[in-house]
């Protein structure tokens, strides 16, 4: 049976470091953004264009490149593409779209799950999506930034809350813990996955082919803290908001 890590939080909050720090392991394939790969293929037709994370185009990847799909359902394709796999684990990061189809492989035993939760504090955030307003008036701005803090706590309270109704285990990460020390986190998920330890600062040698996600070719990794947020008294306000205030801290302590 394949041990399935679903690497799951709201976007812009680190996934993609931590999907590359499980890259490296040699009992691990990190397949990235799974239920792009398999909606994006539906959808368009066309997602062997695009590269995946080894470098190479899907269709001259080895292993994109030997998988046929055949689409009568969403759960036998995931497990078709997990099975694909020569190593013991899978990490799979997929967002709310796709969670329904890992849980019925779930609760059908056939993969063994475990979800590791990636959160951003808020202030990192909000940052990150005011950006996309910068350009309207100081009113609407801060508005958005109510509505970032809103949206930011409603998300991440929808994915654990779901997670936790399923009764799957969560060890949940916080973006700035992991960039001051990502050994030291890597070292307690290794324990929460069952997997065995490894030098996150090492020689790359997982069998990783992220799809959807930044090539992960480099074999050191470079992980900085963000704190530009700091410098947007927006971002720092939504920070300081009542309603997310200590959230962060409140899921860290209840799931790690
Ligand atoms: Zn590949």
């Amino acid at each position: 049976m394949k041990h399935v890590i679903l690497l799951t939080g709201i976007s812009r909050s680190g996934g993609t470091i931590l999907s590359q720090l499980f890259s490296k392991h040699p009992d691990v394939t990190s397949l990235g953004e799974l239920w792009s790969f398999i909606h994006g293929k539906k959808k368009t037709g066309q997602g062997t264009e695009k590269y995946c994370g080894c470098g190479k185009k899907y269709s001259d990847c080895d292993f994109w490149g030997s998988i046929k799909l055949e689409g009568k359902s969403k759960a036998e394709d995931t497990l078709k593409i997990y099975d694909h796999a020569n190593t013991p684990f899978v990490v799979d990061k997929s967002n709310m779209d796709h969670i329904p189809a890992i849980l019925e492989l779930y609760r059908s035993k056939k993969i063994s799950l475990r979800a590791v939760f990636f959160i951003r504090e808020i202030g990192g955030y909000s940052n990150s999506r005011l950006k996309s307003v910068a350009g309207k008036s100081k009113a609407i701005q801060f508005l958005y930034s109510i509505f970032y803090a809103y949206f930011w706590r409603k998300k991440n309270n929808e994915i654990l809350n779901f997670l936790e109704s399923e009764n799957i285990e969560v060890f949940a990460v916080g973006y700035k813990q992991m960039c001051e020390d990502p050994q030291k986190i890597f070292t307690k998920i290794a324990k929460f996955c069952g997997l065995s330890n490894i030098d996150v600062y090492g020689e790359n040698k997982g069998k990783s082919h992220i799809a959807f996600g930044n090539r992960t070719k480099k074999k050191t990794i470079k992980v900085k803290y963000d704190s530009k947020w700091k410098e947007n008294p927006l971002a720092v306000f939504s920070s300081k908001l009542p309603f997310v205030r200590l959230f962060e801290e409140k899921v860290l302590f209840k799931y790690s």
